[in-house]
């Protein structure tokens, strides 16, 4: 189905003239993961041709001040701070592209894993770990020899150098301490893993962390309190839809653009219409859940 409706979209023309109407007037937020070198410089060539690329904190900065933004406003990001991230390092000196890194403060600077990348053998697993409560969530992931605060040969994130170095081309901000689905878990995790991965980020690389992406697009009611309360003044989702100057700061949505491999996907992807039409025929199982006690 997905790839019926990316040909159509493509082939149609409907992608451009849907960017060049309806996108047009609104500010659309992109979320990747994970982008080589050569992606990376494709890819944002291909988006500062197109849009005006503009810095999340730029964005915030015309909220609060009510100034205008250029048409066809776009901002990128990247959620988890994947090892990867650090070789687009030239492609965004390069093209002067500002993006946000949203960092796990618990795994990046060590050889801790990524939960829901930790082994192939675990793999089939993860969207049903999604579902389940935190606590057991952690415990059957021991099982694949799985720990949250275990190291492991190979590194999955960031390093404390490569993201001190990034630091003037990129605006890091938090992604929690362990990426945990925040809905499933109890308050006091819940609360731990938005207000400390905020304090954790500012005291070790002497960051400004004012935005919050809840990992895997999963949050609650209470979850946005929590990260109201720990300071923050934004929180990000992957719900489908663009974003103005008067949108809920706690719900901004983002359009996911993983694996946009070819120009074709990526303009495709990066308008929108895609994730529309897809959550409009299957709803996503991510988004706003009640929270557990
Ligand atoms: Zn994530």
């Amino acid at each position: 189905m997905s790839n019926i409706i990316y040909k159509a979209l493509r082939y149609s023309g409907a992608a451009w003239l849907w960017r060049e109407t309806v996108q047009r007037g609104k500010v659309t937020f992109l979320l990747f993961h994970d982008m080589g070198a050569a992606d990376a410089e494709r890819n944002f060539a291909y988006l500062k041709r197109h849009y005006n690329i503009i810095g999340l904190q730029d964005y915030l900065k015309a909220v609060r001040q009510g100034t205008k933004l250029p048409r066809k406003a776009l901002v990128i990001t990247f959620d988890d701070g994947h090892a990867s991230n650090y070789a687009m390092l030239p492609a965004l000196k390069k093209l002067n592209v500002p993006i946000t890194i949203f960092l796990c403060s618990e795994i990046v600077g060590t050889q801790r894993h990524f939960w829901f990348r930790h082994s192939e053998e675990m793999k089939p697993q993860v969207e049903a770990l999604k579902r389940i409560a935190n606590s057991e969530r952690l415990q059957k992931l021991e099982a694949y020899g799985f720990e949250q605060e275990k190291e492991f040969a190979d590194r999955q994130a960031l390093t404390d150098n490569e993201i001190k170095e990034m630091q003037a081309s990129v605006d890091f901000q938090s992604h929690t301490c362990f990426h945990p689905i925040l809905p499933q878990c109890d308050t006091a995790t819940a609360r731990h893993e938005i207000a400390d991965s905020k304090l954790q980020l500012e005291q070790r690389y002497n960051l400004k962390i004012n935005t919050l992406s809840y990992p895997n697009g999963d949050y609650s009611e209470r979850d946005i309190q929590l990260a109201k309360e720990a300071g923050y003044t934004c929180g990000v989702t992957v719900d489908s839809g663009y974003n103005s100057l008067r949108s809920d700061l706690f719900r901004l949505k983002r359009f996911s653009v993983n694996d946009a491999h070819t120009t074709e996907e990526l303009m495709v992807k990066a308008c929108g219409l895609y994730a529309l039409i897809k959550h409009k025929l299957h709803k996503p199982p991510y988004g706003l859940k009640p929270a557990r006690q």
